[in-house]
């Protein structure tokens, strides 16, 4: 399949008139998939109502089955075509964090979307981006457009249209290429069917955000316990990995150094994830450095290039800092230990 490729300027209030955008949106009336940049990263779109749509995602990407799509919309009355109740919570969240990396699960109308984007659960989760080309772009279509990130299933986010090049080209109609994405990790993704509102997957709205909108939140058990079964189906995959193993190391620098020399002498080439704090301390055949850690935002944004750079540098093993699970560090240690398959060793 030839996978159109179009540049879109965020910057220019012509968007509504963008010709790159028209193609995109009728493409995506036609059924066909198509990547667009949002403020977290780049997601694949296609119709939420079409059983063909939506087996095309799941194609492309080769992504389980059983692992809901979230639906993206650019107004918040299209809610109420596919959902049932909207409780007080959700209005609140929304209020505040639409358009933003918030999604919310609410309970579903049966029969208003396919099977097949909410893998037959009674509940949808929904977003609306806080990104003038996909807000664009979801106006022009007017459909509720269901779009999981723009990468292969396990492989790390795209946050920029070449990762979504590298991992899809020949298999999507198109990648819409509006520059790198801010936020850089996924949306929050907030369960409001119950009393309390309960994070399922953290991301890039923070539990204490949250909690000052809408009062007390809690975390879903299985993120911090691999014994719990997690009630966001993808949350129980093995995600975001380089093709090299990653070891996050609890430790000071020095004791990554040693671990690195020592991986060195075995004849492996060794890469460590930093950040700016404490780059030029270590000596490794490939250092990336991931933001400054006194603004954790800054990490978040480069998490995943970071990931897919250590590949392309050809390392054979990778050893990452960890970071504090405050605000979106949550976010950024959940990836990485998801990325690392949960492999933590002392430093
Ligand atoms: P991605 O589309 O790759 O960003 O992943 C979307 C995440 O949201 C996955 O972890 C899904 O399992 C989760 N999700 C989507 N819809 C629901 C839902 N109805 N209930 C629980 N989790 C959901
Ligand atoms: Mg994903």
């Amino acid at each position: 399949m030839n996978t159109n490729y179009w540049v879109v300027d965020k910057i220019v209030d012509t968007l509504e008139n963008s010709p790159q955008l028209k193609q995109a949106a009728e493409l995506l009336e036609q059924n066909e998939v198509v990547a667009f940049p949002t403020e977290t990263v780049y997601g694949l779109g296609g119709n939420a109502k079409s059983d063909l749509a939506v087996e095309k995602i799941f194609a492309a990407k080769g992504r389980p089955s059983d692992n809901p799509l979230i639906v993206h919309i650019a107004r918040k009355e299209q809610l109420n075509d596919f959902v049932d109740v909207i409780p007080d919570s959700a209005k609140k969240l929304m209020a505040h964090f639409w358009p933003g990396p918030l999604t919310i699960i609410l309970s579903y109308k049966e029969g208003t979307l396919s099977s097949k984007t909410t893998a037959g659960l009674s509940t949808v989760g929904i977003r609306m981006p806080d990104h003038q080309v996909a807000l664009a772009l979801l106006e022009q279509v007017d459909l509720p457009i269901a779009a999981p990130s723009a990468n292969r299933s396990g492989k790390p986010s795209p946050t920029m249209a070449q990762h979504v090049k590298e991992d899809l080209d020949g298999r999507i109609a198109g990648i819409v290429d509006g520059g790198p994405t801010g936020v850089g990790v996924e949306s929050t993704v907030v369960d409001c069917t119950t009393e309390i509102p309960v994070i399922l997957r953290p991301g890039g709205v923070t539990k204490e955000q949250l909690e000052d909108v809408v009062g007390e939140v809690l975390y879903d058990p299985a993120l911090t316990d691999v014994k719990e079964t997690p009630k966001s189906p993808g949350m129980k995959y093995r995600h975001y990995a380089p093709d090299a193993p990653l070891y996050l190391v609890d430790g000071s620098k020095e004791g990554i150094q040693v671990l690195i020399d020592g991986s060195r002498r075995e004849g492996l080439k060794v890469g460590v994830l930093t950040t700016e704090e404490n780059q030029s301390f270590y000596d490794a055949d490939y250092i990336f450095t991931c933001g400054k850690r006194e603004h954790l935002e800054t990490v978040a944004s480069s998490i995943y290039e970071a990931l897919r750079s250590f590949d392309k540098a050809g390392m054979d093993l990778i050893y990452s800092e960890m970071f504090p699970n405050v605000g979106v560090g949550n976010a950024i240690m959940n990836r990485l230990l998801k990325a690392a398959g949960q492999k933590v060793i002392k430093g």
